[in-house]
């Protein structure tokens, strides 16, 4: 019977894993895919506190290193399901079952991809997913970012700071952001509006050199140059397989405040799965300490 399971090596995961050992209790993280999360892949992280610079895949080593040296358990392996019976939590993998005082989730999100060839390939060559960690790397570059959302017009305000030219493309001819953001891009004199399009290509050799547009009206295309591009069609948590236990909203985040609790007692929940305004590793690893501790409370109270 462990104290914390942990569903996902990522920031919020394994910082859960190093404040639930440091506080004495026995703790497993599963993770189904690479320790680290969605930052192992990022080339270069410069906003998080007390880190001047470091590569993402550096961050998630240490990370891991720092979870298993404490006492940390890492099972590399995906989690199925889990189940409340009341006095212990059940967490399924591999068809197995590992009983538990605590459960937290941190199972993250997937960034929605724009599903074009090359996408993969030039992710961290010019294709962004987050233009508050990669913005400033682009400072007197042009770049575009597509999606219609506060997300993408919030984006688009910051790289405008940055950027020498700005293409916000967009598939409709109004936007599902606020009015007030739109309006504040119209001031701006580096910022143009590409509506009714969508981007079908993306061009380059080792990275990203221009794209190739589609307006869905006409059909009419064209390229643009630019050196990036940030896709800001909204994200996708993985968390269906608790709903049957677990409340999500209607994006399917888990429904959970500051406090990282969820409608069940004794399952926590931490980082971008859950619901909350800004995703990032200093928030995910913010929830992954107030879960932990939140977990070691009522291990004492509860259990
Ligand atoms: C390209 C890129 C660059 C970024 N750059 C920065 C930056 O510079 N600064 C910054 O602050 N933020 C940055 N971010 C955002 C930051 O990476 C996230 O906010 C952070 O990773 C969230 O951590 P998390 O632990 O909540 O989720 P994740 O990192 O998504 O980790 C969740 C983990 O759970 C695992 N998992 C999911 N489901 C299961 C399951 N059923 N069973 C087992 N394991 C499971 C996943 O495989 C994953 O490893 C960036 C994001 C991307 C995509």
């Amino acid at each position: 019977m462990y104290d914390i399971i942990v569903v996902g090596a990522g920031t919020a995961g394994l910082s859960a894993a190093i404040y639930g050992v440091r506080a004495g209790k026995s703790v497993l993280v599963f993770e189904g895919l690479i320790y680290g999360g969605q930052i192992a892949n990022s080339p270069e992280v410069e906003n998080y506190p007390g880190i001047k610079m470091i590569s993402g895949a550096e961050f998630a080593k240490n990370l891991y290193e720092q979870a298993v040296e404490l006492g940390a358990k890492v099972e590399m392996s995906n989690v199925t399901g889990i189940l409340d019976k009341g006095e212990h939590k059940v967490v399924i993998s591999d068809n197995k079952e590992y009983d538990c005082k605590t459960i937290i989730l941190a199972t993250g999100a997937k960034n929605k991809p724009l599903g074009l060839d090359r996408e993969n390939e030039l992710t961290g060559r010019g294709v962004s997913y987050c233009a508050t960690c990669d913005g400033p790397f682009f400072k007197d570059k042009t770049v575009a970012i597509v999606g219609g959302g506060n997300t993408a017009l919030e984006d688009a305000i910051f790289l405008t700071e940055y950027c020498k030219m700005v293409y916000l493309i967009h598939r409709r001819d109004s936007f599902r952001g606020e009015k007030k953001l739109v309006d504040a891009l119209k001031q701006k004199p580096n910022l143009k509006f590409i509506l009714d399009s969508k981007v079908i290509d993306l061009k380059g050799s080792l990275n990203l050199e221009a794209i190739t547009i589609e307006n869905i009206k006409t059909n009419d295309k064209q390229d643009l140059i630019v050196s990036g591009i940030f896709v800001a069609i909204g994200q996708m948590p993985e968390n269906e397989i608790f709903s049957p236990l677990i409340n999500l909203d209607k994006a399917g985040y888990i429904v959970a405040g500051e406090e990282c609790k969820t409608n069940i007692d004794g399952i926590f929940v931490a980082g971008d799965c859950r619901t909350k305004k800004i995703r990032q590793l200093a928030t995910a690893a913010s929830d992954g300490a107030v879960a932990a501790l939140a977990a070691c409370e009522y291990i004492l109270s509860n259990v």
